[in-house]
């Protein structure tokens, strides 16, 4: 019998707030010492009383709207009971029954086919202490506790490793749109938990049982666990056996899932209100002010760009995976109107030499230093005849490596297209007496050597002749030869 993955992932995003989930301790704790951003709150000593990051409350709204999540008039924090050293509190403060959202999706594109991923709920909950077991001895982090968790769950919707992957991809892309979070997995600041399940290929129902894999840090580990958990259970079941509903970690090194526990219950959690938190109200003036604030997000961008610059489905995607670099697109763009400057012209430039220079020096878009106007200026050069192609390209990389100007590069330089006819007759003379066999061969009928002959030109002037000119030069001359 053939089996269908059933996956639903839970994503966990550290958000970008200055402060952390219920205390002024600073969130950014990256490269700090050990346990220096810490207060009695989130040391979770008692006594110690929480107050709501209100930020974090709008960056999570902000998202859930982004997935096009219903945002409830109440949402309550709930204390989540379990015990484990990372945990200060013995609870960690999350959201049980009333989220701040439910009920949205996100678009994904599995080669052409579209395909929508429900969320189920937008949460949100603290992040827990560090731990680092080192010789026989555990150590303890505290930086990490508090700092404000969104929680991402979506539905049982994605069938195959291929729509984990592209679901989080393009969750990561929102989120960093958004602002809200930076997604680095390399920093922990997003991290996976994978539930699967298998059923019979052709049927809807879902499996009573899944295994849940748990702390996953990485697109990588999360696609590598899902597939050999798939593996595993597809294995299983053709042997006629039962999987067994628990949870399991992912060990890296050795590439295999193995058994943490047998899946806990919600009541296992003793979940109940948080009664040091107010319930909090979301009025719909609060929901209609964030939504004003969402930017034109990826899918939009994307379809705009194709439909109003013409761009290839190809170099839109590449030029919206990040905002800053659409951003930056938009605005070149945007300068080259007045010029007349083609936008897929400009789209040719970013895709192709910015990004491989900035490639070639591991450069940021926001570290560039070619302005986004002075790329149309560029473009508009070699329209206007003033520059070729080949030496624009040189002009592209001194103003990736200055900042200048292409006007003033190119003046500095001398690098303007040669139009003089008088200094252009010479050259061409100098390169027919010194090709003779060429000559020879054009002069017999063999036209394709002009070619060749207009490189040797363009060579001795270092790609600066202008090359109409040059090829009715030589030709003129030639003809000349013949009579
Ligand atoms: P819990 O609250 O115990 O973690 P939920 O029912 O809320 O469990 O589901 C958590 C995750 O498990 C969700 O992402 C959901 O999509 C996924 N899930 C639920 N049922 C299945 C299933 N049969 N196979 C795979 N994933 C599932
Ligand atoms: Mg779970
Ligand atoms: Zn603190």
């Amino acid at each position: 019998m053939n089996f269908e993955p059933v996956i639903g992932l839970e994503v966990h995003a550290q958000l970008l707030t200055h402060s952390k989930m219920f205390c002024g301790c600073s969130a950014d704790y990256a490269g700090a010492a050990p346990n220096t951003h810490v207060c009695p709150v989130c040391l979770g000593m008692p006594g110690s009383l929480p107050v709501i990051n209100k930020t974090a409350v709008e960056y999570t709204i902000l998202t859930a709207l982004a997935f096009h999540c219903e945002i409830p008039e109440f949402a309550k924090f709930d204390r989540k009971n379990y015990h484990y050293p990372d945990l200060m509190k013995g609870y960690q403060i999350s959201q049980y029954d009333l989220p701040l959202s439910r009920n949205g999706y996100i678009l994904i594109n599995d080669a052409g086919q579209q395909k929508n991923i429900r969320i189920r709920r937008v949460h949100l909950e603290e992040d827990t202490a560090k731990l680092f077991h080192v010789d026989g001895t555990s150590l303890i982090d505290v930086n990490r506790s508090g700092v404000p968790l969104m929680e991402i769950v979506s539905e049982p919707d994605m069938h195959s490793v291929e729509e984990a992957r592209l679901y989080s991809l393009k969750l990561r892309q929102i989120l960093r749109y958004l602002g809200v979070s930076s997604g680095d997995m390399e920093k922990g600041a997003m991290r996976f938990e994978a539930n699967i399940s298998l059923r019979p290929q052709g049927t809807t129902q879902l499996s009573a049982t899944r295994v849940e894999i748990k702390n996953l840090n990485s697109l990588r580990a999360m696609m590598h666990a899902t597939e050999y958990e798939i593996k595993r259970q597809s294995r299983i079941l053709q042997a006629g056996g039962i999987v067994e509903q628990e949870t399991m970690g992912w060990d890296e090194a050795r590439g295999v899932t193995y058994t943490q526990r047998s899946k806990e219950e919600a009541h296992d959690y003793r979940y109940f209100p948080e009664p040091d938190l107010p319930r909090l109200e979301i009025s719909r003036v609060w929901v209609s002010a964030l939504r004003a604030l969402l930017p034109e997000l990826p899918d939009d961008k994307r379809e705009r760009l194709v439909r109003d610059y013409g761009l290839s489905a190809y170099d839109a995607d590449v030029i919206t995976a990040e905002k800053q670099v659409a951003d930056y697109y938009d605005r070149a763009v945007e300068a080259g109107k007045e010029r007349g400057v083609d936008p897929k012209a400009i789209a040719n430039w970013v895709t192709g030499e910015l990004f491989r220079l900035m490639n070639d020096s591991s450069a940021e878009i926001t570290q560039v230093k070619i302005a986004p106007a002075q790329i149309p200026a560029l473009v508009a050069l070699i329209n206007k005849g003033t520059i070729t192609t080949t030496i624009a390209k040189q002009v592209f990389e001194e103003m990736f490596r200055t900042g200048r100007d292409p006007e003033a590069v190119v003046k500095e330089k001398g690098l303007a297209v040669i139009s003089d006819t008088g200094a252009l007759a010479a050259i061409a003379d100098r390169v027919i007496g010194e090709n003779p066999k060429p000559v020879k061969d054009y002069l017999a009928g063999k036209e394709a050597t002009l070619k060749f002959l207009v490189g040797q030109m363009m060579k001795a002037t270092k790609g600066q002749a202008n090359p109409t000119l040059a090829a009715e030069l030589l030709t003129q001359k030639l003809l000349a030869l013949k009579d």
